[in-house]
């Protein structure tokens, strides 16, 4: 079996994860998470970065941070993962949908206006499968209308558009670190910000909001989002190794696109535009029509084979959990609903090797 996702820890991890045996240093006391935090926002080019848990908790954290109130309501892609409409569910706000482009799969940002009314309080906006979203005409629309842009970085570690890290563009900017993200802490995530405001409110927030001067009196419900000084030494190690990284996914991508672009029946990802050139989070694919099945299908006979997969994002609007709740009555986005039918994702993880990319593909064509 090719797994989907194989990480790459053959840095220092082993070492800093000793470093915090050695120490006693395991809880999110500890001199990696300062670290790891100061050198992600020197990365990525922001003021604060902020470690928490996960890339979800991230959300949630950024959306309250936000000022989103119950009531207000926030754009986002429908296609994406559940974390970013369920952070804005959670802070009793509306999450409102935009269809995809059909070639990056980000949301289509000629669709944003139309959806602001006076109750719009935000854009979320989230780069896909490592092609970042046309973030220009997102930030013009922004300054506007008076929105916040809050940007979730979590599959675009190292990835730029014109020029600038993708993780600096929104008000407020997150990142996971999943280990199928391009640098892993096993389970972990980042809240970046220039906000001085901003970055204390998170802080307070991954705290339970203790208050620094009256710790158990408190004025705000947090929640315990901790990251521990383990994972972030974890992170320390594979941030030093980003570029090489970043530049392996790009030499995977590629000899994917070579080795694939005889199939007649896919639709493989955008390599570039003129901001950005695909850093390959995932090795995306979309079935044309002229195979006749759909992705399910397709996976399954990747699955029989030993060819690790995932299915794409489903949509938000189309969520039975948001449904059920009475969302999205009526909504209607028929480029994402065709993407999320017709895409799947083959193995594309940091440890993959190039002759198992070959013996991917000689699969894929012996399918069809
Ligand atoms: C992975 C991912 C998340 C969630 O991150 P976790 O660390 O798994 O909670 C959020 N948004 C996007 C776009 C992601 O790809």
């Amino acid at each position: 079996m090719i797994p989907v996702n194989t990480p790459l820890l053959d840095g220092n991890e082993k070492k800093y994860l000793n470093e915090c045996i050695d120490t006693g240093w395991i809880s999110s006391e500890g001199p990696f998470i300062r670290k790891f935090e100061e050198q992600m926002a020197r990365y990525v080019g922001r003021k604060h970065a902020i470690a928490v848990a996960n890339g979800s908790v991230a959300l949630d954290a950024a959306v309250v941070a936000a000022g989103i109130k119950p009531g207000d309501e926030v754009i986002l892609p429908t296609f994406t993962i559940i974390s970013c409409a369920a952070a804005i569910v959670r802070a009793g706000a509306l999450p409102v949908t935009v269809d995809c482009d059909p070639a990056t799969f980000n949301m289509d940002v000629n669709a944003i206006e139309s959806q602001i009314n006076k109750k719009t309080k935000a854009i979320m906006v989230v780069h896909i499968y490592g092609f970042p979203t046309d973030m220009n005409p997102v930030i013009a629309i922004a300054r506007k209308h008076g929105l916040k842009i809050i940007e979730d970085a979590a599959e675009m570690h190292g990835q730029t558009y014109f020029g600038k890290m993708c993780g600096s563009f929104g008000d407020i900017s997150t990142f996971s670190f999943y280990p199928n993200k391009h640098i892993t802490t096993g389970e972990g995530g980042m809240i970046l910000t220039d906000d001085d405001r901003i970055a204390e409110h998170c802080r307070s927030l991954r705290n339970l909001c203790f208050k620094p001067e009256k710790r158990f009196v408190h004025d705000e419900l947090g929640w315990n989002f901790r990251m521990t000084n383990l994972q972030a030494a974890l992170g320390l190690a594979q941030l030093e190794r980003i570029e090489t990284f970043v530049e392996k996914k790009r030499r995977m991508g590629r000899l994917y696109n070579e080795l694939l672009s005889e199939v007649a029946q896919f639709q493989l990802p955008v390599s570039h535009l003129p901001y950005a050139e695909n850093i390959y989070w995932v090795y995306p694919i979309v079935l044309k029509d002229s195979y006749s099945g759909d992705a399910e299908e397709f996976c399954k006979l990747l699955t029989d084979k030993g060819i690790g997969n995932r299915p794409f994002f489903w949509n938000m609007h189309e969520q039975p959990v948001f449904l059920r709740s009475g969302l999205f009555k009526g909504v209607r986005h028929p480029r994402a609903e065709r993407i999320a039918r017709r895409g799947f994702y083959i193995p594309s993880g940091l440890g993959l090797r190039e002759s198992e990319i070959h013996e991917v593909c000689a699969t894929i064509r012996g399918i069809l």
